[in-house]
């Protein structure tokens, strides 16, 4: 399962506010866009899901749990780094298990695991490659297959794609939208580019400032757009 529940969930730094409270509901198998411009809060509010930063007030709940004060490691999620993640002197197979073996998973459920996460990711020919001799797609594939692997309750995205070219950028946002639908597991995707967001969410989340100015379909927001901010924003992909 992977229902996440953000209630006035806020964060500063230091004297610096960066989310005001806020509250969002992201539904079990939903692919959530976080999209707005540089510096308006995306990374932030990521992160603070991930448990990689301390909330400033509010509570995060998963499946019902509360989780606000949860490690990452034990928040049963699992955030996709770009591809310069991998480690360049081990094997695709060894990058992949890597965070079985830190979890202590049994090597028959780690073989067993990885041979599904190379089927679905198209790898299962690269395993005994290292990350150098692999293309850019397919690294960036390593790194999501080192998130299958952990059978999280939902994937969480920063930006993965931003340092591929803009023709394997289409391919990859093409293959994450059918991993999503193969996985059925909910993903939260943080971007800048209005195009992404606009192919690839079931639900679009436009933050601005920190504040949430709107959430909905990529065609409500479309359509109905609640004000200038939101209408401009999505109107005019770069
Ligand atoms: P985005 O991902 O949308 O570009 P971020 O979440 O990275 O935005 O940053 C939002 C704001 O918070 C920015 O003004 C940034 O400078 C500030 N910020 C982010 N992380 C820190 C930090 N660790 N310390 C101080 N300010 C930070
Ligand atoms: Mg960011």
């Amino acid at each position: 399962m992977g229902r996440i529940t953000l209630d006035k969930v806020a964060k500063s730094f230091g004297e610096v506010n960066v989310i005001p409270p806020l509250d969002l509901t992201i539904e079990d198998g939903e692919f959530v866009v976080f999209v707005g411009p540089s510096g308006c809060g995306k990374s932030t509010l990521l992160r603070l899901i991930a448990g990689l930063e301390d909330v400033s007030g509010g509570q995060i709940r998963i499946d019902s749990k509360d989780a606000t004060h949860t490690p990452p490691a034990k928040r049963g999620l699992a955030m996709v780094f770009q591809s310069y993640a991998l480690y360049p002197h081990m094997s695709v197979r060894k990058n992949i298990a890597f965070p079985m073996k830190m979890a202590g998973v049994d090597q028959a459920e780690q073989d067993r695991r990885i041979d599904y996460a190379a089927k679905v990711l198209n790898l299962s020919d690269y395993l005994d490659r290292r990350p150098g001799q692999l293309s850019g797609g397919q690294r960036q594939r390593v790194a999501i297959g080192r998130a299958i692997v952990r059978e999280p309750a939902a994937f969480l995205f920063d930006e993965p794609l931003s340092n591929l070219d803009a023709a394997l950028r289409v391919n990859m946002r093409l293959e994450i939208s059918e991993l999503h639908n193969n996985l059925k597991t909910t993903m939260i995707y943080v971007t800048h580019d209005q195009v992404e967001a606009m192919t690839m969410a079931d639900k679009i989340v436009v933050l601005h400032a920190g504040v949430i100015e709107q959430v909905g379909s990529p065609l409500e927001l479309y359509q109905s757009p609640r004000n200038l901010f939101v209408a401009g924003f999505i109107g005019s992909p770069k």
